[in-house]
Order: C-alpha cells, then sequence, then structure tokens
C-alpha cells in the first residue's frame, strides 16, 4: 500500500531552487532558545531533523555525513585517543567516533540542548551513543567556539560537526576559529569540518579553503554524495598538521558495521573533479555562490 502524504517539508536550498518532501507526519515542531526545529517522517528518507528550514540529518542517509566526517580523519591520525566533537546534536558523529577502539575520551559540545532531547526521542538510530552510557563520552551543552578557544594541545581529533554558516553555526566558519583548532590540537592533530555543497557553495569552500590554510600545513577537501543536501553532492574541509591525506599512511581499524566508508573511498574522497580541484587550488574563482 503506497504511504500516504499528509504534508510537504521545504528547504530553501538556494534564492532559485528549493527541495519539497513529502512526508507522512510532522512529529514535532518547536521553537529553541536557538532555532526553530522540525522532526519529519518523510517518505522518501523517513525521519528527518529539519533546523531554520535547513536539512540535517535523515534516517536513509545519515549514515554517509557520519561515517565520513568520523572515519577519515580518525584512520588518518595515527592513534586518535582524544576527540572533540562541536555541534553534533544528533549524536551520529559520537556514534561514530566510538566505535574506535583507540578512543579513550569523546567530549561533544552542542550550543542547543533542545537539538540533543529531541534526536534522543525521535531518532534513536542516530542518537544512539547519547542514550547508552560509553564512560568515554561526556556531552556539554555550550558554544564550541568557547570550548575551542579554551584548550591548548589537548585533542587529536576535532570534528566540526555543524549547521550552515547561519545562526550559532556563523562562527564556526572563521579563520580565528580554526587558529583556535590548532592550539587546541595536539602536534599531529586533524581538523574536519562539514563545508557544504560544490556546485552550491563554492565561495563559502573557496573562502575555508583559504582560512583554515592559514593555520594548517594541510589543507584538503574530500567529497561524499548526500543526497538529501544541496546538489546531493558534499564536501568537507579536512586541517592537519603533519598528516597528509594523500601521502600519510591510513590506520585500517575494523569498521564492518559501515555502508559507506572503506580505506579505498577514505582515499579516493580526496581525488577531486577538475572543477573542485581548481576552486580548491585557489587558481580559479568561484563560479556560484547561493549564500
Ligand atoms: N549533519 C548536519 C549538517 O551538515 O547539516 C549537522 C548536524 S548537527 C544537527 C549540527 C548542530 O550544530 C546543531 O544541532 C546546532 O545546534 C549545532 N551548533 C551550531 N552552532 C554551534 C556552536 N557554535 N557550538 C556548538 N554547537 C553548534
Amino acid at each position: 500500500m503506497a504511504a500516504t502524504q499528509t504534508a510537504w517539508v521545504t528547504e530553501e536550498q538556494s534564492p532559485s531552487v528549493k527541495l519539497s518532501l513529502a512526508a507522512r507526519e510532522i512529529l514535532h515542531e518547536e521553537q529553541s532558545e536557538f532555532q526553530h526545529i522540525v522532526v519529519a517522517d518523510s517518505i522518501q528518507f523517513g525521519r528527518m531533523l529539519i533546523l531554520d528550514g535547513v536539512f540535517q540529518t535523515s534516517i536513509a542517509d545519515e549514515w554517509v555525513y557520519s561515517e565520513m566526517i568520523t572515519h577519515v580523519p580518525l584512520c588518518l591520525h595515527p592513534q586518535p585517543r582524544r576527540i572533540l566533537i562541536v555541534g553534533g546534536g544528533d549524536g551520529g558523529t559520537a556514534r561514530e567516533v566510538l566505535r574506535h577502539t583507540t578512543v579513550e575520551s569523546v567530549e561533544m559540545v552542542e550550543i542547543d540542548p533542545a537539538v540533543i532531547a529531541i534526536a534522543k526521542k525521535y531518532l534513536p538510530e542516530i542518537a544512539a551513543a547519547l542514550l547508552q552510557d560509553d564512560p568515554r563520552l561526556t556531552v556539554t551543552v555550550g558554544d564550541g567556539i568557547a570550548k575551542v578557544e579554551a584548550a591548548e594541545n589537548e585533542y587529536d581529533v576535532i570534528i566540526v560537526d555543524c549547521s550552515d554558516p547561519i545562526g550559532p553555526g556563523k562562527g564556526l566558519f572563521t579563520a580565528e576559529f580554526y587558529a583556535a583548532c590548532a592550539r587546541a590540537l595536539k602536534a599531529d592533530g586533524i581538523m574536519v569540518q562539514q563545508t557544504e555543497s560544490p556546485f552550491f557553495h563554492q565561495q563559502l569552500i573557496f573562502d575555508v579553503q583559504q582560512a583554515v590554510a592559514k593555520s594548517f600545513p594541510m589543507t584538503r577537501l574530500y567529497t561524499a554524495p548526500i543526497p538529501l543536501y544541496p546538489s546531493g553532492y558534499h564536501s568537507f574541509t579536512l586541517g592537519a598538521k603533519t598528516r597528509d591525506p594523500l601521502a600519510s599512511e591510513w590506520r585500517t581499524p575494523s569498521l564492518p558495521h559501515c555502508r559507506y566508508y572503506n580505506t579505498e573511498i577514505g582515499k579516493a574522497a580526496f581525488v577531486l573533479p577538475e572543477f573542485v580541484r581548481h576552486l580548491v587550488a585557489r587558481d580559479e574563482t568561484p563560479m556560484t555562490s547561493s549564500k
């Protein structure tokens, strides 16, 4: 029997592009201190989280994002022990980080407690780590920027699992923040941030590459297909003090649960199409910008 659609949820991905999904039901809606939060049960993507009208994650494709933002830096690092997650309130990144047996502590700093509560209630598959009590995980409510600024030489990997550069996420896309990340990381530390779509957000990617390169000798972009996000093609920017993903050896821990990541996919994600390669080489100005 065909699913019954009772509502539509829409993300305005640029001034000229909207993505609308038919939903069986709007499961939750609230205005938190920081953002407008919706959980919808969409027909194509299943339950999904929407913040300020922006699609954040869905049951159907979160694993591509969660695996790629986590296993790439954690497998590139020779021995990731102390990990900081900035944002990541849905819990998918914490879930993946905790799969690494080298990891001794994971601190997650999410600014909006409502996102954590809603993920636990409506997205338990994604929020699994927030529902279990692994003693390695500490979840704090607060501003990730202040957390990073207060740290020095503490972390092996910082994962910036943030929303778009609007609202509370804005300060996470600045040269000052990346400099603070570099200070907070140990000598062979690695930082990763989600940096939107190479088709829709070229100016953002261009600017982030330049800003990260001010503080990290190795600044690299990698990509993955994420159907829910603008253009279905997403990017991540990695800043490393010593580990070059194109030249360093990668760890190959056993990750049998993965549905997207494997070592070859991780390495191949740094092989960029020509238009993206020129963008990050900074030898071509961005074609378009929707933000
Ligand atoms: N996978 C998602 C994406 O790319 O759209 C991001 C997931 S996660 C829900 C993003 C989280 O970052 C949000 O819950 C938001 O509240 C949090 N956030 C935004 N700015 C923050 C800040 N300055 N400090 C800590 N968390 C922040």
